[in-house]
């Protein structure tokens, strides 16, 4: 499905790039140029409630590469984690998230909720809330419009840090959500102390919902603790109906996938607002 996922280039970008040490090399080189020069983009993929209304975005980030064309995140994100450019890199996307959700609001469009992922890297740091701060206040970004995905991993390795940053950042207004959830180890103890409003049903569980011995009964009962615990629950990587359906039918609140829509550059995202409902989705914990 990698056409669908922002960049008919894909395809063959990972059979040009091998995973060569050299041509990672050659990626990181040119990341840490782009992110001086510029050349990094936003893809945008919408979120919908169990009653087909939108209500959100993910922020997915991509690079514009002159011979790999559009690379997609698997590719870069590793060697920006490895090589620390990850700070910059994510500090990047929020800012270009700020900036951009406040021109989509100052040309008419509804406000809509904007979810960013934020790599372990950027929450060790000491001073990622002040920055988150001074970027909503520079853009003049109500809060409320942010979202911070984290993964277990980000929770579990650093908890006291992590929880340090996620309170402060939480008490300004800002949601945040566990990505990828049920692939990590997680302990839902440490999960409930922390200021989360949203568990996302990792993909691999979505796409095996529907069979036989599949993980129904798993994402069942991740949505009755989480319902239980009063947290939203979005399923990411709906593809099909019949998931779609399954998912519904057990109480999903939200839902993402080619189904609905992939990824969708910054400059489709106003024909879309205005062609859909949009709905700003109320969290039990927020
Ligand atoms: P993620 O946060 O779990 O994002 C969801 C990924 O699933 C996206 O891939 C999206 O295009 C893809 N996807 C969405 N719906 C479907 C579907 O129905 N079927 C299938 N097969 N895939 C679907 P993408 O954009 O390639 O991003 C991959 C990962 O890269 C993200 O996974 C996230 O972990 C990371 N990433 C993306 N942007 C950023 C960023 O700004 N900062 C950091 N730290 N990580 C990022
Ligand atoms: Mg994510
Ligand atoms: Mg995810
Ligand atoms: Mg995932």
């Amino acid at each position: 499905r990698a056409k669908n996922s922002g960049g008919n280039q894909y395809v063959c970008v990972s059979r040009e790039i091998s995973n060569s040490a050299s041509e990672a090399t050659e990626l990181e080189v040119y990341l840490r140029r782009i992110l001086k020069e510029g050349g990094l983009e936003l893809y945008y993929q919408p979120q919908y409630t169990i009653d087909e209304k939108l209500c959100g975005f993910e922020a997915l980030v991509r690079l514009r590469h002159p011979r790999f064309g559009l690379v997609l995140p698997d590719r870069f994100i590793p060697i920006a984690e490895e090589s620390g450019l990850i700070v910059s890199l994510g500090n990047w996307v929020i800012e270009e998230v700020c900036r951009q959700s406040r021109a989509w609001v100052e040309s008419g469009l509804p406000q809509l909720r904007i979810a960013v992922n934020v790599s372990p890297l950027q929450f060790m740091r000491v001073d990622f809330s002040n920055f988150v701060e001074q970027v909503l206040k520079h853009h003049n970004m109500d809060p409320h419009l942010i979202e911070f995905e984290v993964t277990e991993t980000t929770v579990m390795r650093n908890l006291d840090e992590v929880a340090r940053q996620m309170r402060v950042l939480s008490d300004q207004g800002i949601r945040f959500s566990v990505d990828d959830f049920g692939t990590g180890y997680s302990s839902l103890r440490h999960l409930h102390q922390l200021p989360i409003s949203t568990l996302k049903i990792d993909r691999s569980f979505v796409e095996r919902i529907c069979e036989r011995n599949g993980t129904y009964s798993i994402v069942e009962a991740t949505l009755s603790l989480a319902h239980s615990l009063g947290m939203n629950v979005v399923a990411e990587g709906v593809e099909n109906k019949q998931q779609w359906a399954i998912l519904r039918d057990l109480g999903c609140d939200v839902m993402q996938g080619f189904l609905f829509s992939p990824p969708i550059s910054s400059q489709a995202v106003p024909a879309l607002v205005e062609a859909a409902t949009p709905v700003t989705l109320r969290s039990a914990r927020g």
